[in-house]
């Protein structure tokens, strides 16, 4: 019998302990410091029935037949396919910024003219982050270029990120480039939706094994880990080592919810405010499940540093001292703790979404058996 210790019961510890629960000489225990499975993705029906996700939204999406295939083992998804709008100079514009918003924010003999321009140096469908947008010779080009730049990204990013775009990591706004295409959809990915009971309900379900022991209200420094043979941990790495090296940097954000007495509040589940007001964004969060109910929820998200101890950290801030430091941490922390492995978000400083995640932790379990 081998004795696992998976830290951490969001989706990248979900992942891992069901894929080892299958061998049924494995025993494993996870444990999570909230009182509550599903890390980031947990959600909650509240008093008016509607799924609110508490950490921000979650829309599942992938091109990984496995990774879709793995979670359709917990879950049916529903087809939900999402679009974002960004109110930008007081009118609703799809992003990532493509055909449609062109049409919609400029003149008509303006948008034709830079819509054929666009054409004629690139080929319809392909996408390009605002970084290698930017390098236009063109004029009207240049002039659309800026317009992107600064309606849809520079002060957004300041909000999201402290920075303005040229000092973050530009695999950041390259998630959302401009698309040269007609398609609104936020992802073009071949699987898309959410989980038809839920984020939680899907983990609930993934932890759900007689080999599995769950405790909540857990935190690491309260287990013996030197009783386990193998273990797989999904936290923040410099908590784990009591930030001897100082803290990791990352970006925190919280959520103001609101609720308001008429079916829908906005045209759709996420509309971001680039250039207005102290918040990025707001979700409704009904329109993801399609809940039926006389009031809506939203969620007003703010962004701010992760200060150890006030906050939680949800982003990792991508640099190469950064990745410096945590490459630090990890040798650290391996030689404290021999049979350890590190995933997730937190655990490997990386930004993955959701599938990226699975990916990861599915891998990460292959390779240790
Ligand atoms: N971004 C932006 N304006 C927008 C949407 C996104 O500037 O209207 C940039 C911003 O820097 C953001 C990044 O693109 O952090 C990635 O956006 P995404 O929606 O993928 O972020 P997430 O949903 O993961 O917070």
């Amino acid at each position: 019998m081998s004795k696992i210790l998976v830290v951490g019961a969001g989706i990248s510890g979900a992942t891992v302990a069901n894929v080892l629960s299958r061998n049924r000489d494995n025993q494993i225990t996870v444990i999570d410091k909230l009182n509550h499975v599903g890390g980031n993705c947990y959600d909650y029906r509240d008093e008016n029935g509607i799924m609110i996700h508490k950490y921000g939204s979650h829309i599942f999406h992938t091109s990984d037949k496995e990774v879709w295939e793995f979670l359709k083992q917990f879950t049916d998804f529903n087809t939900y396919m999402h679009k974002v709008v960004a109110v930008i100079e007081g009118n609703e514009l799809p992003i990532p910024f493509n055909f449609n918003t062109i049409q919609a924010a400029f003149p008509k003999t303006l948008a034709d003219r830079i819509e054929q321009k666009l054409l004629s140096k690139f080929k319809y469908g392909t996408k390009i982050p605002i970084k290698d947008f930017m390098e236009q010779d063109d004029e009207d080009l240049k002039f659309l270029a800026e317009y992107i730049y600064e309606n849809v990204f520079l002060h957004y990013t300041e909000k999201q990120w402290g920075k303005d775009p040229s000092q973050i990591d530009g695999a950041v706004t390259a998630r959302v480039p401009v698309y040269l295409s007609r398609d609104d959809r936020y992802f073009q990915n071949t699987y898309q939706g959410i989980p038809l009971n839920g984020y939680t309900a899907m983990i609930q379900k993934m932890l759900d094994a007689p080999n599995i022991e769950l405790k909540l209200d857990t935190p690491m420094k309260s287990v013996d880990s030197s009783e386990y043979d193998q273990i797989f941990y999904t936290g923040a790495i410099d908590e784990l080592m009591d930030y001897e090296l100082g803290p990791l940097p990352y970006r925190s954000v919280y959520f103001k919810l609101e609720t308001y007495e008429k079916e829908h509040y906005q045209s759709g589940a996420a509309v971001n405010y680039p250039n207005n007001y102290d918040f990025t964004r707001i979700h409704e969060y009904k329109y993801y499940l399609d809940d039926k109910s006389d009031v809506t929820v939203i969620a007003k998200e703010y962004s701010e540093d992760f200060v150890p101890g006030r906050n939680d950290p949800y982003y990792p801030i991508s640099s190469d001292s950064n990745q410096a430091l945590y490459e630090k941490y990890v040798a650290l922390a391996k030689k404290k703790y021999h049979t350890m492995n590190f995933l997730g978000r937190l655990g490997d400083y990386k930004y993955y979404d959701m599938d990226k995640a699975i990916k990861r932790a599915l891998e990460c379990v292959n390779a240790s058996n």
